[in-house]
């Protein structure tokens, strides 16, 4: 369906949980957070319910995020249900390396179908997943540990070369941050170089933990890539490739190519086909602000499908025009992002 402004929303980001087995600094506080109860979580039916009535309004696509969703008991009933029951032809997903390399066991979910014998990531491609983004911010052990809470550098690498390896289409994904992980750009882009896969770097947003750290505006890093690569180039979109927020370059002396995200430098809120799903059941609008609609609690007092697809439909209508990142006046959503669903 269109949103007020005529924008096309056809593509759903799914929180599957509040839970992570990182603490990454700009995501969550280093103590964690108030977990929300288990019986405040949607349920994988209730989720199923609302995408049902979400694709009937013309949402194609389906991202699976959190928190991790991998910590999500039945992630793989998931992917199953939203294939198979719904028909969502593209269902990607974005995770930490933890888990990607580790021994497939029930506690995903589908054990009948997929088998014990295979890494968690072939397991989510045997269950339909078509694509996987990888957050990695560091090859260095120590800057691991102090971004992360985790030395899990040797995690890190077998997480991504098991969902290679898995035959899932893997894209890197990295936040600069200053003084933190800033100097290892180039360093991420010859990891990925080497395994022929493309690391996209994303501006830092301002929001929740993301205030306490200075992201690296894009130009910054085109510029200091260019130090070490030479003159960067603008790509054309590849024809092949679902359209999204990323611009990618070429530079001189790199084989492959590095994409950015530049929610603040350059913003793509002209173009956004995207709502948000939190675990909670809320339908989110926007990154930024809070507006959205509650979609659970009429849900469980018993709302049709035709009274929640209403609500859904009167929710996008309002999706607001831009994001204002950066205006100290504006209206922030003040969860932190592990609780939205990045
Ligand atoms: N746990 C998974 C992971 O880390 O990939 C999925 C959830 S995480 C919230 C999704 C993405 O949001 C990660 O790539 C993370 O780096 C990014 N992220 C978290 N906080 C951010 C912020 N303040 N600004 C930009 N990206 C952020
Ligand atoms: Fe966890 Fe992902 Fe947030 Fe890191 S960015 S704390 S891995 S949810």
């Amino acid at each position: 369906m269109k949103d007020g402004l005529g924008r096309e929303i056809d593509y759903l980001r799914i929180s599957l949980t509040d839970k992570c087995n990182l603490r990454c600094g700009y995501c969550m506080p280093s103590d964690g957070i108030q977990h929300m109860d288990h019986s405040e979580v949607l349920s994988l039916e209730e989720m199923g319910r609302l995408v049902r009535i979400m694709t009937g309004l013309g949402i194609k696509r389906v991202r699976l995020t959190g928190g991790e969703p991998l910590v999500r008991r039945g992630v793989m009933d998931s992917i199953r249900m939203l294939k198979s029951e719904y028909g969502i032809g593209n269902i990607s997903m974005t995770s930490n390396w933890i888990m990607l390399a580790e021994k497939y066991t029930g506690r995903y979910g589908g054990m009948d179908d997929i088998q014990s014998e295979c890494s968690v990531a072939e397991g989510l491609k045997r269950a339909g997943l078509s694509d996987i983004n990888i957050s990695l911010d560091t090859l260095d052990p120590e800057t691991c540990l102090r971004l992360t809470g985790l030395n899990g550098v040797d995690a890190v690498i077998k997480g991504i070369d098991a969902a290679v390896l898995a035959g899932l289409d893997v894209k890197l994904n990295c936040v600069p941050v200053k003084d933190i992980n800033d100097r290892e750009i180039t360093e991420l882009m010859d990891f990925a170089g080497e395994r022929g896969l493309t690391v996209r770097f994303i501006e830092l947003m301002p929001i929740g933990c993301g205030t306490r750290y200075k992201g690296v505006p894009t130009a910054e890093l085109i510029a200091m890539i260019e130090m070490k690569y030479g003159k960067a180039s603008r790509m054309e979109a590849d024809p092949s490739e679902i359209k999204g927020p990323a611009v990618y370059y070429s530079f001189e002396g790199y084989r492959g190519r590095a994409g950015f995200i530049s929610p603040l430098s350059h913003s793509f809120c002209e173009e956004c086909c995207r709502v948000r799903l939190t675990c909670a059941g809320y339908l989110k609008l926007c990154l930024q602000y809070p507006d959205g609609a509650d979609l659970k609690t009429p849900m469980r007092r018993g709302a049709t499908d035709s009274e929640l697809e209403d609500m859904i439909r009167s929710a996008i209508m309002k999706k607001p025009a831009a994001h204002s990142f950066g205006r100290m006046d504006a209206d922030y959503d003040k969860r932190k992002m592990v609780e939205i669903g990045g």
